[in-house]
Protein backbone atom coordinates (compact mmCIF):
# COMPACT_ATOMS: atom_id res chain seq x y z
CA UNK A 1 0.00 0.00 0.00
CA UNK A 2 1.22 3.97 -1.18
CA UNK A 3 1.38 6.20 1.41
CA UNK A 4 0.65 9.56 0.90
CA UNK A 5 3.04 12.22 0.90
CA UNK A 6 4.23 13.45 4.30
CA UNK A 7 3.58 16.87 5.42
CA UNK A 8 7.30 17.63 6.80
CA UNK A 9 6.04 20.95 8.02
CA UNK A 10 6.12 22.80 11.53
CA UNK A 11 2.52 21.44 12.16
CA UNK A 12 3.25 17.85 9.78
CA UNK A 13 6.56 16.78 11.93
CA UNK A 14 4.54 17.41 15.29
CA UNK A 15 1.54 15.47 14.11
CA UNK A 16 4.13 12.56 13.20
CA UNK A 17 6.00 12.95 16.20
CA UNK A 18 2.94 12.08 18.18
CA UNK A 19 1.25 9.23 16.25
CA UNK A 20 -0.20 6.35 17.98
CA UNK A 21 1.37 3.92 15.14
CA UNK A 22 4.46 4.98 14.14
CA UNK A 23 5.73 1.85 12.07
CA UNK A 24 4.80 3.23 8.87
CA UNK A 25 7.17 6.00 9.32
CA UNK A 26 9.65 3.75 10.33
CA UNK A 27 9.04 1.38 7.58
CA UNK A 28 9.53 4.56 5.11
CA UNK A 29 12.72 5.81 6.94
CA UNK A 30 14.50 2.76 6.38
CA UNK A 31 13.37 2.40 2.51
CA UNK A 32 14.45 6.37 2.40
CA UNK A 33 18.12 5.28 4.03
CA UNK A 34 18.66 2.30 1.59
CA UNK A 35 17.82 4.44 -1.41
CA UNK A 36 20.15 7.18 -0.67
CA UNK A 37 22.79 5.59 1.57
CA UNK A 38 22.69 2.02 0.70
CA UNK A 39 22.95 -0.97 3.01
CA UNK A 40 26.57 -0.04 4.75
CA UNK A 41 26.68 1.05 8.03
CA UNK A 42 29.98 3.09 8.56
CA UNK A 43 31.65 2.53 11.72
CA UNK A 44 33.95 5.66 13.07
CA UNK A 45 36.82 5.75 15.79
CA UNK A 46 35.99 7.98 18.42
CA UNK A 47 39.05 9.72 20.78
CA UNK A 48 38.44 11.30 23.56
CA UNK A 49 41.69 13.03 24.00
CA UNK A 50 40.35 15.79 26.85
CA UNK A 51 37.75 16.17 29.66
CA UNK A 52 38.98 19.44 30.65
CA UNK A 53 36.52 21.88 29.00
CA UNK A 54 35.76 25.38 30.43
CA UNK A 55 31.78 25.37 29.63
CA UNK A 56 29.45 25.31 32.41
CA UNK A 57 26.23 23.14 30.50
CA UNK A 58 23.70 21.86 32.63
CA UNK A 59 23.21 18.35 31.58
CA UNK A 60 27.29 17.54 31.02
CA UNK A 61 29.03 15.85 33.96
CA UNK A 62 32.41 17.33 32.20
CA UNK A 63 31.21 20.95 33.20
CA UNK A 64 33.67 22.65 34.76
CA UNK A 65 31.82 23.49 38.05
CA UNK A 66 31.71 19.58 38.65
CA UNK A 67 35.16 19.20 41.07
CA UNK A 68 34.59 15.21 41.62
CA UNK A 69 35.55 14.93 37.61
CA UNK A 70 39.24 13.68 37.38
CA UNK A 71 40.42 15.63 34.76
CA UNK A 72 42.89 14.30 31.98
CA UNK A 73 44.79 15.13 28.87
CA UNK A 74 46.39 12.61 26.25
CA UNK A 75 49.52 13.48 25.47
CA UNK A 76 50.04 14.22 21.14
CA UNK A 77 52.12 10.57 21.28
CA UNK A 78 48.98 8.79 23.02
CA UNK A 79 46.70 10.21 20.60
CA UNK A 80 48.75 9.41 17.31
CA UNK A 81 49.50 5.77 19.32
CA UNK A 82 45.55 5.60 19.56
CA UNK A 83 44.80 7.19 16.12
CA UNK A 84 47.31 4.18 14.82
CA UNK A 85 46.09 1.64 16.05
CA UNK A 86 42.31 2.41 14.70
CA UNK A 87 43.86 2.88 11.23
CA UNK A 88 45.12 -1.15 11.33
CA UNK A 89 42.53 -1.62 13.31
CA UNK A 90 40.75 -0.87 9.68
CA UNK A 91 38.84 2.61 10.87
CA UNK A 92 38.49 5.03 8.16
CA UNK A 93 37.58 8.18 10.26
CA UNK A 94 39.22 8.94 13.85
CA UNK A 95 36.75 11.70 15.61
CA UNK A 96 38.73 13.27 17.48
CA UNK A 97 36.68 14.56 20.69
CA UNK A 98 37.11 17.10 23.46
CA UNK A 99 35.46 19.35 25.98
CA UNK A 100 36.72 22.96 25.29
CA UNK A 101 40.29 22.57 26.35
CA UNK A 102 42.16 25.78 25.33
CA UNK A 103 44.99 23.74 26.37
CA UNK A 104 44.96 22.67 22.71
CA UNK A 105 45.32 25.96 20.88
CA UNK A 106 44.59 25.44 16.77
CA UNK A 107 48.39 24.84 16.39
CA UNK A 108 48.46 21.61 18.19
CA UNK A 109 45.42 20.23 16.96
CA UNK A 110 46.47 21.25 13.46
CA UNK A 111 49.92 19.47 13.93
CA UNK A 112 47.95 16.48 15.15
CA UNK A 113 45.55 16.48 12.32
CA UNK A 114 48.41 16.63 9.63
CA UNK A 115 50.01 13.52 11.53
CA UNK A 116 46.78 11.31 11.90
CA UNK A 117 45.59 12.24 7.86
CA UNK A 118 49.22 10.57 7.34
CA UNK A 119 47.02 6.94 8.37
CA UNK A 120 44.73 7.75 5.39
CA UNK A 121 42.11 8.54 7.61
CA UNK A 122 39.94 11.04 7.83
CA UNK A 123 39.76 13.08 10.44
CA UNK A 124 36.24 14.63 12.00
CA UNK A 125 36.93 17.57 15.12
CA UNK A 126 34.27 17.59 17.89
CA UNK A 127 36.08 20.11 20.31
CA UNK A 128 33.26 23.19 20.75
CA UNK A 129 32.47 26.54 19.52
CA UNK A 130 35.85 28.66 18.14
CA UNK A 131 36.43 31.35 16.05
CA UNK A 132 36.31 31.39 12.21
CA UNK A 133 39.93 31.80 11.97
CA UNK A 134 40.64 28.90 13.86
CA UNK A 135 37.60 26.81 12.14
CA UNK A 136 39.86 27.64 8.95
CA UNK A 137 43.11 26.93 9.81
CA UNK A 138 42.26 23.18 11.33
CA UNK A 139 40.53 22.90 7.89
CA UNK A 140 44.09 23.91 6.20
CA UNK A 141 45.21 21.64 8.19
CA UNK A 142 43.28 18.94 6.69
CA UNK A 143 40.75 18.81 8.62
CA UNK A 144 37.60 17.00 6.87
CA UNK A 145 34.04 17.22 9.37
CA UNK A 146 33.57 19.12 12.41
CA UNK A 147 30.37 17.89 15.31
CA UNK A 148 28.96 20.65 17.08
CA UNK A 149 25.55 19.33 18.21
CA UNK A 150 23.35 22.59 18.66
CA UNK A 151 21.22 20.23 21.72
CA UNK A 152 18.24 22.33 21.47
CA UNK A 153 16.13 25.02 18.53
CA UNK A 154 14.48 26.49 21.55
CA UNK A 155 16.41 29.73 22.82
CA UNK A 156 15.36 29.97 26.05
CA UNK A 157 16.07 26.25 27.12
CA UNK A 158 19.33 26.90 25.32
CA UNK A 159 19.94 30.09 27.87
CA UNK A 160 18.80 28.14 30.50
CA UNK A 161 20.97 25.02 29.79
CA UNK A 162 23.97 26.95 28.34
CA UNK A 163 25.11 29.40 31.03
CA UNK A 164 28.47 30.20 28.61
CA UNK A 165 27.02 30.46 24.91
CA UNK A 166 24.08 31.24 23.11
CA UNK A 167 22.26 29.45 20.21
CA UNK A 168 22.73 32.20 17.99
CA UNK A 169 26.46 31.55 18.29
CA UNK A 170 26.12 28.21 18.21
CA UNK A 171 24.38 28.57 14.85
CA UNK A 172 27.09 31.25 13.94
CA UNK A 173 29.79 28.06 13.98
CA UNK A 174 27.74 25.69 12.27
CA UNK A 175 27.17 27.75 9.66
CA UNK A 176 31.17 28.83 9.35
CA UNK A 177 31.89 25.34 9.53
CA UNK A 178 29.36 24.72 6.37
CA UNK A 179 30.67 27.59 5.03
CA UNK A 180 34.36 26.31 5.00
CA UNK A 181 33.85 23.44 3.54
CA UNK A 182 33.50 20.71 6.16
CA UNK A 183 30.55 18.13 6.70
CA UNK A 184 28.81 19.44 9.25
CA UNK A 185 27.32 17.47 11.87
CA UNK A 186 24.56 18.92 14.50
CA UNK A 187 22.02 17.25 16.65
CA UNK A 188 20.02 17.50 19.63
CA UNK A 189 19.21 15.39 22.62
CA UNK A 190 15.47 14.28 23.05
CA UNK A 191 14.13 14.58 26.72
CA UNK A 192 15.34 18.18 27.91
CA UNK A 193 13.45 20.01 30.28
CA UNK A 194 11.15 21.81 28.78
CA UNK A 195 11.11 20.12 25.76
CA UNK A 196 7.68 19.92 23.71
CA UNK A 197 7.53 17.70 20.52
CA UNK A 198 6.79 21.74 18.82
CA UNK A 199 10.59 21.87 20.20
CA UNK A 200 11.77 18.92 18.83
CA UNK A 201 10.32 19.90 15.52
CA UNK A 202 12.37 23.35 15.19
CA UNK A 203 15.17 20.91 15.87
CA UNK A 204 14.54 18.94 12.73
CA UNK A 205 14.18 22.16 10.80
CA UNK A 206 17.18 23.31 12.01
CA UNK A 207 19.16 21.00 10.77
CA UNK A 208 17.51 21.30 7.26
CA UNK A 209 18.17 25.05 7.66
CA UNK A 210 21.87 24.31 8.43
CA UNK A 211 22.18 21.91 5.63
CA UNK A 212 23.92 19.59 8.01
CA UNK A 213 25.52 16.39 6.60
CA UNK A 214 25.26 14.82 9.81
CA UNK A 215 23.05 14.52 13.22
CA UNK A 216 23.50 12.78 16.47
CA UNK A 217 20.39 12.98 17.91
CA UNK A 218 20.01 10.91 21.37
CA UNK A 219 18.57 10.79 24.83
CA UNK A 220 19.19 12.95 27.58
CA UNK A 221 20.79 11.23 30.47
CA UNK A 222 21.23 12.48 33.84
CA UNK A 223 24.20 13.02 35.27
CA UNK A 224 24.38 13.04 39.18
CA UNK A 225 26.79 15.19 39.48
CA UNK A 226 24.90 18.14 37.32
CA UNK A 227 22.05 20.64 38.30
CA UNK A 228 20.04 18.01 36.07
CA UNK A 229 20.55 15.14 38.36
CA UNK A 230 16.93 14.53 39.20
CA UNK A 231 15.12 14.65 35.92
CA UNK A 232 14.06 12.11 33.93
CA UNK A 233 15.89 10.43 31.25
CA UNK A 234 14.55 11.34 27.37
CA UNK A 235 12.25 8.88 25.40
CA UNK A 236 13.88 6.06 23.55
CA UNK A 237 11.10 5.80 21.57
CA UNK A 238 11.18 9.29 20.65
CA UNK A 239 14.59 9.29 20.17
CA UNK A 240 14.19 6.48 17.27
CA UNK A 241 10.76 8.51 16.04
CA UNK A 242 13.18 12.10 15.70
CA UNK A 243 16.07 9.90 14.00
CA UNK A 244 13.34 8.62 11.23
CA UNK A 245 11.67 12.13 10.72
CA UNK A 246 15.43 13.43 10.11
CA UNK A 247 16.29 10.68 7.43
CA UNK A 248 12.70 11.70 5.54
CA UNK A 249 13.60 15.25 6.21
CA UNK A 250 17.47 14.83 5.01
CA UNK A 251 17.59 11.91 2.88
CA UNK A 252 21.22 11.93 1.83
CA UNK A 253 22.55 13.06 5.86
CA UNK A 254 24.58 10.53 7.96
CA UNK A 255 22.81 9.35 11.32
CA UNK A 256 24.78 7.94 13.91
CA UNK A 257 23.31 5.00 16.29
CA UNK A 258 24.58 7.70 19.54
CA UNK A 259 26.44 6.22 22.10
CA UNK A 260 23.57 7.57 24.59
CA UNK A 261 21.07 5.34 22.63
CA UNK A 262 23.11 2.26 23.23
CA UNK A 263 23.12 3.35 26.57
CA UNK A 264 20.14 4.34 27.54
CA UNK A 265 18.35 1.63 25.13
CA UNK A 266 20.65 -0.93 24.82
CA UNK A 267 19.12 -3.23 22.50
CA UNK A 268 17.76 0.11 20.78
CA UNK A 269 21.31 0.74 19.19
CA UNK A 270 20.50 -2.49 17.13
CA UNK A 271 16.83 -0.96 16.12
CA UNK A 272 17.96 2.63 15.17
CA UNK A 273 19.45 1.22 11.89
CA UNK A 274 15.74 0.22 10.73
CA UNK A 275 15.22 3.56 11.49
CA UNK A 276 17.11 4.91 9.18
CA UNK A 277 20.67 5.61 11.03
CA UNK A 278 23.53 4.33 8.80
CA UNK A 279 26.98 5.33 10.92
CA UNK A 280 27.98 4.00 14.58
CA UNK A 281 30.78 5.31 16.73
CA UNK A 282 33.50 3.34 18.55
CA UNK A 283 35.27 4.78 21.28
CA UNK A 284 39.05 4.20 21.35
CA UNK A 285 39.92 5.88 23.68
CA UNK A 286 42.30 4.37 25.54
CA UNK A 287 41.96 2.91 29.58
CA UNK A 288 42.01 4.45 32.08
CA UNK A 289 40.90 7.79 30.10
CA UNK A 290 37.55 5.75 28.82
CA UNK A 291 35.94 5.77 32.16
CA UNK A 292 36.70 9.36 32.81
CA UNK A 293 34.74 10.67 29.69
CA UNK A 294 31.77 11.57 31.36
CA UNK A 295 29.18 13.81 29.85
CA UNK A 296 26.52 11.10 31.21
CA UNK A 297 27.14 8.50 33.58
CA UNK A 298 27.76 5.12 31.55
CA UNK A 299 30.33 1.86 31.39
CA UNK A 300 32.70 0.98 28.71
CA UNK A 301 34.16 -2.36 29.14
CA UNK A 302 38.12 -2.34 28.63
CA UNK A 303 39.39 -0.98 25.10
CA UNK A 304 40.62 -3.60 23.39
CA UNK A 305 40.22 -1.73 19.34
CA UNK A 306 40.43 -4.67 17.05
CA UNK A 307 38.00 -7.19 19.04
CA UNK A 308 35.81 -4.20 19.43
CA UNK A 309 36.00 -3.63 15.74
CA UNK A 310 34.82 -7.05 14.62
CA UNK A 311 32.75 -7.43 17.25
CA UNK A 312 30.49 -4.85 15.77
CA UNK A 313 31.07 -5.78 12.43
CA UNK A 314 29.85 -8.82 13.18
CA UNK A 315 26.97 -7.37 14.57
CA UNK A 316 26.39 -4.71 11.81
CA UNK A 317 26.32 -8.13 9.52
CA UNK A 318 23.52 -10.12 11.66
CA UNK A 319 21.08 -7.19 10.98
CA UNK A 320 21.60 -7.26 6.87
CA UNK A 321 23.70 -4.62 6.49
CA UNK A 322 27.64 -4.25 5.34
CA UNK A 323 29.93 -2.70 8.03
CA UNK A 324 32.62 0.03 6.46
S1 LIG B 1 28.67 19.55 26.64
FE1 LIG B 1 30.72 19.91 25.79
S2 LIG B 1 31.04 22.12 26.03
FE2 LIG B 1 29.37 21.58 27.40
S3 LIG B 1 30.35 21.17 29.40
FE3 LIG B 1 30.18 19.20 28.30
S4 LIG B 1 32.11 18.92 27.24
FE4 LIG B 1 31.94 21.10 27.84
Amino acid sequence: MRMEPLNLDRKGLVKLLALPDFSPIYRKADQVRAAHKGDTVQIRAIVEFSNYCRRQCRYCGLNCKNTTAERYRMTPEEILACANMAAEAGYRTLVMQSGEDPYFTPQLLGELIREIKKTGMAVTLSCGEMPYAAYAYLKSCGADRYLLKHETADPEIYARLHPCGTLENRVRCLCDLKSLGYETGSGFMIGLPGQTLETIADDLLLLEKIGCDMAGIGPFIPHPQTPLKGCPAGSIELTKRAVALARLLLPDINLPATTALGVAGGESENDIFSCGANVIMRKVTPDPYKQKYEIYPAHFEKTDIPAERAFLERRIRALGRIPL
